[in-house]
């Protein structure tokens, strides 16, 4: 009952706030997507969005949470998530996953996106387009009633049985309020109609992390860089939603993202 009781709906004025926040995560994927090209550095990045992020009045989610150091995590390449920015040049053919998350009025917004430097590398562009894919189809499951299992099962099928690819265990959606990762956890994998129930207004970040070959990971001995233990690229997209009785409202806009994206001559949109 306890742990029933913790997952539940947010008030309208707590939805406004997470929205807000969920938005300027957006803007700041859109700048930094304006940003990136080959040759720019993960810590230039991460200096832009601190600053984006502070000129607004916010405050980056990430930075000093469980001892993390930047306000990006930038994960390049076979790096799963959890990336710290670093002064490595980005390079031609590099995929980029690159999270972000502020905290204004005491709620967080969280919101992620993969980058493409061409030439893409073979298989590349459909490993995104897939995760991608697989991350509406879990947003399509998101609605009072559906069990997070129905989520994770819309993902894992999309991704694994109809495409080949691997979603990754150890790490998951989850929960979005005054806490970055709330209950209940959002699996990318799992069977239909099992887990916690979904509730109206409860707010969820969906996030699949999908590799191109197997699905184990390691980390990094920095204690936070997450890799694909067969050194095959992963990507990574996230969108924080609320349950509606009418199926799920994204907060995050990847939209505005992906016109930055257009605008600029060194990313590929995929
Ligand atoms: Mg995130
Ligand atoms: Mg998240």
């Amino acid at each position: 009952m306890l742990f029933k009781s913790r997952i539940r709906g947010k008030e309208e004025y707590q939805i406004n706030y997470l929205k807000e926040n969920c938005m300027l995560v957006s803007e700041t994927l859109a700048l930094v997507a304006a940003n990136i090209k080959a040759g720019i550095t993960g810590l230039e990045l991460d200096e832009m969005a601190e600053e984006f992020i502070r000129s607004k009045g916010s405050v980056p989610g990430f930075k000093g949470l469980y001892g993390f150091p930047a306000t990006l995590c930038i994960s390049p390449n076979e790096e799963v998530v959890h990336g710290i920015p670093n002064n490595q040049p980005f390079r031609e053919g590099d995929i980029i996953s690159i999270d972000c998350g502020v905290i204004n009025n005491g709620f967080y917004g969280d919101a992620a996106y993969t980058f493409a430097i061409p030439p893409l590398k073979p298989g590349v562009e459909k490993l995104l387009k897939v995760t991608k894919e697989a991350l509406y189809l879990g947003i399509e499951m998101a609605k009072p009633g559906k069990r997070t299992g129905d989520i994770g099962f819309a993902i894992q099928h999309h991704c694994e049985r109809l495409n080949k690819f691997s979603v990754v265990r150890e790490l998951v959606g989850h929960g979005l309020g005054e806490k970055l990762h709330e209950p209940p956890e959002i699996p990318n994998f799992g069977k239909r109609g099992k887990g916690p129930k979904l509730v109206e207004n409860l707010v969820i970040a969906i996030e699949p992390m999908v590799n191109m070959g197997r699905k184990e990971i390691k980390q990094m001995p920095d204690g936070w860089t997450v890799l694909t233990r067969d050194g095959s690229y992963s990507a990574h997209f996230e969108h924080s939603v609320v349950v509606r009785s009418g199926g799920a409202e994204l907060l995050s806009n990847h939209e505005i993202i992906e016109e930055s994206i257009k605008n600029n001559p060194f990313l590929a949109l995929v």
